[in-house]
């Protein structure tokens, strides 16, 4: 691996801009926004009804491949195709990403605002304060902050009288069920997790007060939902996420824009970053622009749950899907050794090896196919990394070519940033032309049952999916989208896997959010893996 200075280092090298003369570039009005210090600031969602009127930038979606532990960059790509698109091919740009887990900054987990010379500045504020400032508004950003959140859930279910007035009985049930210490942690993760989940889904000011009012907290003894609404809470809940809900301003290495914005939970939620951020960087950049806004997980999961959960939502339809791809990523699923954190890189991802590479292009192809899927233009990026040779690249855009007809364009945000990724951005801008039209997977009229199999068929190449008892008693919720849990294959399982089927072990509603949420699990039914 080539020898660069570390993401910190490289980070700290940079002066960023101070968040005013960010706010005035980006065409923001000093009353539009709140900053926090000198490097980030709150945008007030009253800049929506300003560009009313102004067409929508284009709006490019950043997938991968079905992530491994080697990494494939989809933030580090996201970030330099933004600073190419904004400070080198001279167009408006905006990136749109979501808060990394704190677990990051830790060497726990992997990053999330990028690396090398394409992150997010001041790295410290986005890793460890999640750029919103008081404790309050973290408690409903961060995962690790969830229990916080049901806390204040509790607080106010339990507060002054004048909040609960006529809700006693709910209150009661609610209350009840937190004596269970094992109920409890469960309301608290899935709760918590369905408040991001609004943030994230949310169109409007108003809009969330009525996703906040519809969420389901507890369920009483004999079975009844119980909402916010119902404990007197929402309006209350509203004003506590008043702030969340507006888009963090930040800025790239080379002083590009970037909205960051909730955060991923892409196993329980759509890991995208929020509709708002999305919709008012689309405004911001003018129809000439380009945003550049991220999907959790890969393109059977993450950009699944982007076009079918969060497009219907906003109403958006992105211009192009980019997917990114590392040839050490793809050698794994080719079926490469297993890397653990901390061990010594295996020989496979340092030293050409065309073979072990040729059959993970089985994975790309696959994954072309799925983006495919959605109707829209698809430009495979190929995030390069030192070891990559000239033949391991060509095979790579050999095979992308074959698997209908993209373009694969090997760029290098992480080692040269923006300057890395100009032919992306060039190619980008072409896919952005070619007349398209996005299409779901699945109606919403459709029973539960067969939106699962869809999306286990189609995207995840299972045989059939089985629902277990718990799964089975869903019928009067038929009209929203499903939220798939992250893994819906074994994680060891690389390539291609065939030969399964896809276990339902419930399904859930968040009425809140908008979608259910299918817990799932997988069998075998053969022994096929890999290629
Ligand atoms: P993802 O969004 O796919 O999880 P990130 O873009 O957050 O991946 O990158 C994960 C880590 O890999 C970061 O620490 C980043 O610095 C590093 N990284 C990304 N691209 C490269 C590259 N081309 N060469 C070396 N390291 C890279």
């Amino acid at each position: 691996q080539k020898s660069q200075p570390s993401d910190t280092t490289l980070a700290h090298s940079c002066t960023p801009k101070t968040i005013g003369q960010l706010a005035r570039e980006v065409g923001l009005f000093s009353k539009e926004v709140e900053p926090y210090g000198t490097t980030r600031a709150k945008v007030r969602l009253e800049i929506i009804n300003r560009f009313k009127a102004q067409p929508d930038g284009k709006y490019v979606v950043v997938t991968g491949i079905t992530p491994t532990p080697l990494g494939e960059g989809k933030a580090t790509t996201t970030l330099g195709l933004a600073q190419a698109l904004g400070a080198h091919l001279h167009v408006n740009s905006f990136a749109c990403v979501c808060q990394p887990s704190q677990g990051s900054y830790f060497g726990v987990k992997g990053g999330g605002v990028g690396g090398g010379y394409s992150q997010v500045l001041p790295r410290e504020e986005v890793h460890l304060y999640h750029s919103l400032g008081p404790l309050r508004r973290r408690s409903v950003e961060g995962p690790d902050s969830s229990p916080l959140c049901f806390r204040y859930i509790f607080y106010f279910s339990r507060g002054p009288c004048n909040l609960c007035v006529g809700h006693k009985h709910a209150q009661a049930a609610f209350l009840d069920c937190l004596k269970h210490p094992h109920l409890q942690g469960e309301l608290c993760r899935s709760v918590a997790s369905e408040v991001m989940a609004v943030l994230v889904l949310s169109t409007s000011l108003e809009d969330m007060r009525c996703r906040l009012a519809r969420t389901v907290v507890a369920y009483s003894r004999v079975g009844n939902p119980v909402t916010t609404e119902d404990l007197g809470i929402s309006g209350v809940l509203a004003a506590l996420m008043r702030e969340a809900v507006m888009p963090n301003l930040m800025q790239t290495m080379e002083g590009s824009p970037v909205f960051v914005h909730t955060c991923p939970l892409s196993d329980i939620a759509p890991g995208n970053s929020s509709i708002l951020a999305d919709q008012i960087a689309l405004k911001l950049v003018g129809p000439e622009g380009f945003v550049v806004t991220e999907a959790g997980g890969g393109a059977e999961t993450g950009m699944e749950r982007f076009v079918d959960i969060k497009c219907r939502a906003s109403g958006l339809c992105p211009d192009v899907m980019v997917m990114v791809a590392s040839v050490r990523a793809l050698k794994m699923h080719g079926g490469g050794p297993a890397v653990t954190a901390g061990s010594v890189m295996p020989k496979e991802y340092l030293e050409e090896n065309l073979t072990l590479l040729e059959n993970g292009c089985i994975h790309l192809k696959r994954q072309v196919e799925n983006a495919m899927a959605f109707g829209l233009p698809v430009v495979v990026a190929i995030n390069t990394f030192s070891s990559d040779t000239g033949a391991e690249l060509e095979l790579v855009c050999a095979r992308a070519k074959q698997a209908g007809g993209v373009e694969a364009v090997p760029c290098s945000p992480w080692a040269e940033g923006g300057a890395g990724a100009v032919e992306l951005g060039q190619a980008v801008r072409r896919a952005a032309d070619t007349p398209h039209r996005m299409n779901f997977l699945y109606d919403l009229e459709i029973p539960i049952v067969n939106k699962i199999r869809t999306i286990a068929r189609s995207m995840y190449g299972a045989d059939n999916v089985e629902l277990l008892p718990e799964a089975q008693d869903q019928k009067g919720l038929a009209n929203l989208p499903v939220c798939m849990a992250k893994t819906h294959h074994d994680a060891e399982r690389k390539g291609v896997p065939t030969g399964f089927t896809l276990l339902v072990r419930d399904v859930s509603v968040h009425a809140g959010a908008g979608f259910l949420y299918a817990s799932v699990g997988w069998v075998s039914t053969e022994a096929l893996m890999r290629p």
